[in-house]
């Protein structure tokens, strides 16, 4: 929605919701969840590749990734392309 204030906020209801979306498989490494926006209702993915490089102990990474609205809808005062601000930390796929 277009008139939804564009905001960065960490939103832990955004958070959760976010979190709970299912990570779906594209490809080696690749990974990706997609649905509604939880705050402006715009279609959003966010995208997920794994950085693992040989040598690096997995356990080593940080097992959450930050992740925001990246819809490409034009918020108030905002351009289109940084979605509508909301921004969490999710677990890894
Ligand atoms: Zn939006
Ligand atoms: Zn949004």
């Amino acid at each position: 929605m277009s008139d939804v204030a564009y905001q960065v906020v960490h939103d832990p209801a955004w958070e959760a919701a976010i979190a709970s979306w299912r990570w779906e498989p594209v490809g080696l490494n690749a990974w990706q969840k997609s649905g509604a926006c939880p705050h402006c209702g715009d279609d959003i993915t966010i995208p997920y590749n794994s950085t693992l490089v040989l040598g690096v102990e997995e356990y080593e990474e940080n097992p959450l990734i930050d992740v925001s609205c990246a819809c490409s809808v034009a918020h108030p005062d905002h351009a289109a392309g940084d979605g509508c601000g909301r921004f969490g930390r999710i677990a890894k796929p």
